[in-house]
């Protein structure tokens, strides 16, 4: 049997952006200035990021135009196809009808470039001529890569150094894209040279990376600071994925009763399930809506819900959000992505209004899956995806117990083609599953200013 393919029309494609600001059962606790403790103003975020995104961030109107350059960009591989997967159905001996939407169809072959080629355009209106921004593994960078190719920009990526040297594939492939990418802690920024002088063989840590971003950004006029999770606006701008997915599964005459997307900083959990979540809120559905997160880096289920810093150096400012502390460095045992320390503020307040539940997996059950679903509906996941994936086959499992139709939805966020040395890690049997310990929760979070709780 094949699986099921769902396209939407392009005439159909979404043509605003849905804003879960408007809907939220009580405002957001603002960002705080790291200096004085504060709400911070729209000036105070003015030399990071370009004042069009800095209203997008703080709006709160319930609908956003998509400009027609973005929908143009977006046309280039959306709308995105939603699978009912019916080998893996099959495979597993389910009634369940097990529904996944495909954002591993873009070029950079994830869900990001959905906020990158809008924050992209945003800064080629306010006249920005570079971009900055970090990256870790590499998705982002190439995201933005992409987006900036699209609208003309520069684009100069700070790559923590222990990637730029084991995964150089992702690094090439922000090359083709035209951008320039610098293993971090750099000789181009203070706060680079300042790592460099103390430890020249720093492996670099993804608060470092920021932290150069953002000086970068900051000392030169030509140039905005990009960000491709955690923030409202990128979250917003991931709504396309929601609003397309509930059109094809109205296409298709259902409505899932459990949603799922796995949870690094909430991005592409949040643009699956915001746009269901507004009809939970009104009252017209009911669907569980589950974020999914690596045992070895437990944020939504295991952290407090308080204000802490976007990275390790503390540039940024305070938001308030679940948190593993920003100095937590997951155990390098850990292959599966996810690593943040923080959960978005949007993502943290609908779990802590119990709008959403959140679980944690070990990486070894979330590879096994994996491999299923290569072997059944064949494309390959990132190890993030597989996290979302593995408690879809959970569900599908329970509702094979419990004789039921359930309708399981889950966001494929990516694809795993720069991660086959996690992979032949799994087939060689060298993971091993970590839980984190408690006393080393406690002793990230001993850094955390006590603040505005
Ligand atoms: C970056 C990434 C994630 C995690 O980031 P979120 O902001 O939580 O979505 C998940 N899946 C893939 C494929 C990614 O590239």
């Amino acid at each position: 049997m094949a699986s099921m393919r769902v396209d939407l029309p392009i005439s159909e494609m979404p043509r605003q952006w849905y804003n879960i600001q408007a809907d939220l059962p009580r405002p957001l606790d603002p960002p705080l200035n790291p200096g004085t403790g504060q709400p911070l103003g729209p000036e105070d975020l003015s030399p990071i990021f370009p004042m069009n995104l800095i209203e997008q961030e703080m709006c709160r109107d319930r609908w956003v135009d998509i400009p027609s350059e973005v929908l143009e960009a977006y046309a280039l591989w959306r709308p995105s196809p939603l699978f009912r997967a019916r080998r893996l159905e099959e495979a597993l001996g389910t009634p369940a009808h097990i529904y996944y939407k495909n954002e591993m169809v873009s070029p950079a072959g994830s869900h990001k470039p959905n906020t990158a080629v809008a924050q992209a355009y945003y800064n080629k209106c306010e006249g920005v001529k570079r971009l900055s921004t970090e990256t870790g593994a590499g998705q982002w960078g190439s995201a933005l890569a992409m987006a900036c190719a699209i609208f003309d920009l520069e684009c100069v990526v700070y790559m923590v150094r222990v990637s730029y040297d084991q995964k150089p594939y992702r690094r090439v492939l922000m090359q083709s894209f035209g951008a320039t990418c610098h293993p971090s802690p750099s000789e181009l920024t203070a706060t680079g040279r300042k790592i460099l002088a103390e430890d020249p063989n720093c492996p670099g840590s993804l608060g470092i990376a920021i932290s150069e971003a953002i000086e970068d950004a900051v000392s030169r006029e030509d140039t905005k600071y990009s960000l491709g999770s955690v923030l409202n606006h990128v979250l917003m701008h991931q709504t396309i994925i929601g609003l397309e997915t509930k059109k094809q599964m109205a296409m298709v005459g259902e409505y899932p009763d459990v949603i799922i997307g796995c949870h690094g900083g909430g991005s592409n959990f949040a643009g699956l399930s915001f746009p269901f979540l507004a009809d939970k809120i009104a009252g017209s559905h009911d669907p569980e809506v589950i974020a999914v997160e690596p045992a070895a880096s437990p944020t939504l289920t295991r952290g407090p819900y308080m204000y802490d810093f976007g990275d390790m150096a503390q540039m940024t400012p305070l938001l308030k959000m679940y948190t593993l502390g920003h100095g937590f460095v997951p155990a390098p045992v850990h292959a599966g992505g996810l690593r943040y320390h923080g959960a978005a503020p949007l993502t943290s307040m609908v779990k802590a209004e119990g709008l959403i539940d959140a679980v944690a997996c070990q990486q070894r059950q979330v590879f096994e899956s994996a491999v299923l679903f290569a072997r059944t509906e064949l494309w390959l996941p990132a190890p993030e995806t597989a996290h979302a994936l593995h408690v879809a086959i959970e569900k599908a499992k329970q509702a094979k117990e419990e004789g039921k139709e359930t309708v399981i939805l889950f966001n494929f966020s990516g694809h795993g083609f720069f991660d086959m040395s996690s992979y032949e890690k799994y087939f060689a049997g060298e993971l091993v599953d970590y839980e984190m310990p408690d006393e080393d929760i406690q002793k990230a979070l001993q850094d955390v200013p006590k603040l505005g709780s």
